[in-house]
């Protein structure tokens, strides 16, 4: 569990370590210190600035570069006056037709599918709590993105297309498209994003939202 339970009704809010489950106060936040547990020294959270602002630019530059990924071709092949040029999707839809279903199935599940929902779960999560708001089924969101993380694997699948185009140069003619670089940019910026994530800032932010409400809540009434 990445974030500890934070109880708001003490000045320094209580937390329980995700490691040795020892219940501790919380010292008081300093920008760019990490908090650690006291008895067995896990990191409990790491105290930014505008650590969330930070990912949601990240992640709103990561999706763009994500269309882009898809909207153009990975790369393009001249063999004997032959030009071959593909997109990821095209890839998968090749592999499909070759009748390798099952690594079809599991480059669009990995590369397009588990990355675009991870990104829309992200900006989820981050784009209403800019503007004051808390999203709708904020927790399944939170969860989705712990679930589908390790599933991404553009990373993997750029180190198999670079080491396949480095053997293939010997053959025919390698011409990088777009989308290679835009991959190779994304894999740079999705793990920007997941580093600058700090779960406990995030929830934070939410309990602040929600007291805040209470309080105008009961000032009305
Ligand atoms: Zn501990």
């Amino acid at each position: 569990m990445d974030n500890p339970f934070v109880s708001t009704v003490a000045p320094h809010p209580l937390l329980a370590c995700h490691d040795c489950d020892l219940l501790q106060r919380a010292p008081a936040p300093q920008i760019g210190s990490a908090v650690c547990c006291r008895r067995c020294g896990a990191r409990l959270y790491r105290v930014t600035r505008n650590g969330l602002d930070r990912c949601l630019a990240m992640t709103v530059a990561a999706g763009v570069l994500f269309v882009v990924a898809n909207a153009f071709p990975i790369v393009a092949l001249e063999l004997q006056g032959v030009r071959t040029a593909t997109t990821l999707f095209g890839a998968v839809r090749a592999l499909y037709a070759q009748h390798m279903e099952l690594v079809a199935a599991l480059v669009f599940f990995t590369t397009i599918l588990v990355p675009a929902l991870e990104l829309l779960a992200m900006s989820w999560m981050l784009g209403p709590l800019k503007f004051g708001r808390v999203a709708p089924w904020l927790p399944i969101a939170y969860r989705w993105v712990r679930i589908a993380r390790p599933w991404g694997m553009i990373e993997v699948f750029m180190l198999g297309v670079l080491v396949s185009l480095a053997k293939l140069s010997h053959l025919a003619s390698v011409e990088p498209g777009v989308a290679l670089w835009s991959f190779g940019a994304l894999v740079i910026l999705l793990a920007a994003a997941a580093s600058s994530f700090e779960p406990h800032e995030l929830w934070a932010r939410v309990d602040a939202l929600a007291t805040e409400a209470d309080e105008q809540s009961m000032s009305i009434a």
